[in-house]
């Protein structure tokens, strides 16, 4: 029955993953020194408090750590593409998150 050679999912989830939460990631944002990749928020919360790649300890920009990451769409859409039902979720999950929240932006929980 397994004929095809389709990826095995948890084979290819450690490179999905933010090592951050160990979830999929959510917006995936990369750190353009090392390219290490993270969610978003997870980056975002963790550089508030540091300027240091959670990784590998790279040093980031050190009055702007913020302008050492970008949004990374391509690793986003390979996550969305892999991990069926995934993008659904998040989307659901936010709506609910604007209908109960209407007037605030989406945070960590
Ligand atoms: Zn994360
Ligand atoms: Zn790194």
């Amino acid at each position: 029955m397994n004929a095809t050679t389709k990826v095995k999912l948890k084979d290819i989830t450690p490179n999905l993953s933010c090592p951050l939460c160990k979830g999929y990631f959510v917006d995936a944002t990369t750190i353009i020194e090392c390219l290490h990749s993270f969610c978003k928020s997870c980056i975002v919360t963790h550089l508030e408090g540091s300027e240091y790649c959670p990784v590998c300890d790279v040093q980031l920009h050190s009055s702007k750590p913020l302008s050492s990451i970008r949004s990374d769409q391509m690793l986003q859409e390979v996550v969305y593409k892999l991990v069926p039902g995934l993008f659904q979720n998040e989307m659901e999950r936010r709506r609910k998150f604007y209908k109960e929240h209407p007037n605030s932006i989406p945070t960590t929980q």
